[in-house]
């Protein structure tokens, strides 16, 4: 029997890394330049650090999460999101003493147990960011910059951002009145989620993906026009701040999170394709997540972005990437004299940070140049014993088609014009 990757999960061949540096260098640059600084926390924490955050009645606490018990009858979890471990750090470490909001962002794997698909895995990948500690809307701006411009650095084009505001604990309550006001003649006609979710979570009725309820919502009263003062003074410099940036956005009022703890602003990045299971991108503000980890109250707004799906869509799109990954040197060798001489040079080169590997010396120098070819190297050093004897090396730029013979002490120099790998 062979075995193979566990369903839902994916090995990252070399082939593949160059997508992968592409983006997560992108995506570490970037939100350093935004003065975010990076944050790793454990791939597992206590399971109840999920279920009291992400809450009880959702999809990954329901249905998805990876959890067990250790050794030591501890329940753990593997990590489904981002934002809980973060938080949970911010107070465990009383970053509420640092100058606040304070930035952090994250490259981290999650896992749920989810149906695997395209672009959907039980494995995967995110770059998220999470400025914790101010409520200025100039802040939700700031952060969806941020996710924006992601994006228009790797070259993805066509993408929409949607924008919506659920109100806070102030305006949300009224709001939903009127949304299950709305609904209740209509529920014998929902579909069985949604007539579950008019008392459970009815602002989940928005997003409801079934053909039969879009009529309902297509028609539903939309939250931007419940918002109390405060919600609609921020709704209002956040879209201010936004076309100031030359961000342009949609506002989607089906756009909601369905959790008590978002407030406000929710957002998300689309690609050209439509299609639930497309979306790139998704980032709120979640004022009251800290209480619920027995914080003060503390605002803060994230986003979280899938790496499978950036580069599912960079592909998609034909975007090309840089490949830092080629060799640069490939070492022919022919002879005892010739494999020890490489062997040092090799090592010489490499300590130089030019990128280097031994051509197997068991084959004819003929087929060692079709290796060194397959490599895409770009310069071979050809040593035999005659070569070794008398301290020299053949360096042959491929690029170039050219080749001379060089003192082995000057190698380095020959082959460093342009292309060590700093
Ligand atoms: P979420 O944490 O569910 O808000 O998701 C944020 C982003 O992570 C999504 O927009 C996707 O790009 C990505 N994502 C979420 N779930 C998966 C999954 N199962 N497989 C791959 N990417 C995912």
């Amino acid at each position: 029997m062979r075995y193979r990757a566990p369903r839902g999960t994916t090995d990252i061949l070399p082939e593949e890394q160059v997508y992968w540096r592409y983006v997560q260098e992108c995506a570490s640059s970037l939100a350093e330049t935004f003065g975010y600084g990076r944050i790793d926390t454990p791939i597992f924490e206590d399971t109840g650090l999920f279920v009291r955050t992400v809450g009880e009645a959702t999809d990954i606490v329901d249905k998805e999460m990876y959890t067990f018990e250790d050794r030591g009858s501890d329940q753990v979890t593997l990590r489904p999101e981002g934002t809980a471990p973060v938080c949970r750090a911010y107070l465990e470490h009383g970053m509420h003493n640092l100058p606040q909001p304070v930035r952090l962002y994250y490259q981290i794997s999650l896992f749920r147990y989810d149906r695997p698909q395209a672009g959907r895995y039980r494995q995967f990948h995110q770059f998220g960011v999470e400025a914790i500690g101010d409520s200025d809307p100039a802040v939700d701006a700031e952060v969806i910059e941020l996710a924006w411009r992601f994006y228009e650095r790797l070259g993805l084009q066509g993408l929409t951002l949607a924008l919506n505001s659920i109100g806070d604990k102030t305006c949300r309550p009224l709001y939903l009145e009127r949304l299950v006001e709305y609904y209740t003649p209509h529920v014998e006609h929902l579909c069985q989620d949604c007539q579950a979710r008019i008392h459970r979570n009815p602002l989940r009725l928005l997003d409801c993906k079934q053909l039969s309820c879009q009529p309902y919502i297509a028609e539903a009263p939309v939250s931007t026009e419940s918002l109390c003062d405060d919600c609609r003074e921020h709704w209002g410099r956040l879209t201010t701040h936004l076309g100031d940036l030359g961000i342009a956005y949609s506002v989607d009022h089906r756009l909601v999170r369905g959790l008590d703890y978002y407030s406000r602003t929710v957002f998300e990045i689309l690609p050209p394709e439509e299609g639930s299971q497309s979306t790139l991108c998704g980032g709120g503000r979640y004022d009251g997540l800290m209480e619920q980890l027995g914080g003060k109250p503390t605002p803060g707004i994230g986003f979280a972005l899938g790496i499978e799906r950036t580069i599912l869509n960079l592909k998609r799109q034909g975007v090309t990437v840089p490949d830092q990954s080629t060799t640069a040197v490939a070492i022919a060798h022919m002879g005892e004299a010739g494999g020890r001489e490489a062997v040092k040079l090799a090592a010489q080169l490499r300590s130089a940070k030019t990128s280097t590997i031994l051509l197997p010396g068991q084959k004819s120098l003929k087929g060692q140049m079709r290796h060194a070819g397959s490599l895409g190297a770009r310069y071979v050093v050809i040593i035999g014993d005659k070569e070794a004897a008398n301290g020299v090396a053949t360096v042959r730029d491929l690029a170039a088609a050219e080749q001379r013979e060089v003192p082995l002490g000057e190698v380095i120099a020959a082959v460093s014009q342009d292309h060590s790998h700093d």
